[in-house]
């Protein structure tokens, strides 16, 4: 049985704005461990989270604001923060 705390609503505008040029990180997603928890799915603010299978799934790194809620949120640690480039300096 299936149960999910809370309310996934559909993103208003996030899928008209790309979100790339002012991130400072972006998730990376290893697609080794994932238990298929859809936490990281469902936690995503920007709906850019998507799933290729029970236990893959990836981000549209044209819509993530890189907040890094879907690599705090991951049980297993199977989501990786990684610097974008030019950001290496940043404190
Ligand atoms: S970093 Fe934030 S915006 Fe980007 S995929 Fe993760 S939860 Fe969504
Ligand atoms: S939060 Fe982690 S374990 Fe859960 S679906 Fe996303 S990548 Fe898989």
């Amino acid at each position: 049985m299936r149960i999910f705390v809370g309310r996934r609503v559909k993103p208003g505008s996030s899928l008209e704005n790309t979100t790339r040029a002012w991130r400072g990180k972006h998730p990376h997603y290893k697609q080794k461990d994932c238990i298929g928890c859809q936490r990281c799915f469902l936690g995503c603010p920007e709906g850019c989270v998507y799933q290729m299978d029970k236990k893959r799934f990836d981000v549209n790194l044209d819509y993530c604001k890189g907040c890094g809620i879907c690599a705090f949120e991951c049980p297993v640690e199977d989501i990786d923060m990684v610097l974008e480039t030019g950001c290496e300096d940043q404190p």
